[in-house]
């Protein structure tokens, strides 16, 4: 029986990693601004879930 390692998303499976080259949880958002229409959070590139992005 194994045991699991601390990732526990295979990276052939992991969306995340495949799509940003990273895990979600290694996006530090705090570096990054907020959107101008939603006021939300958004991610290195700048960009927004709602589709904007900021400023
Ligand atoms: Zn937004």
């Amino acid at each position: 029986m194994s045991v699991p390692d601390d990732n526990s998303i295979p990276r052939e499976i992991d969306q995340h990693l495949a799509t940003f080259g990273k895990e979600p949880w290694e996006v530090n958002y705090d570096l990054y601004g907020y959107c101008a229409i939603c006021n939300s959070r958004v991610d290195e590139f700048n960009y927004c879930g709602c589709g904007g992005a900021a400023d």
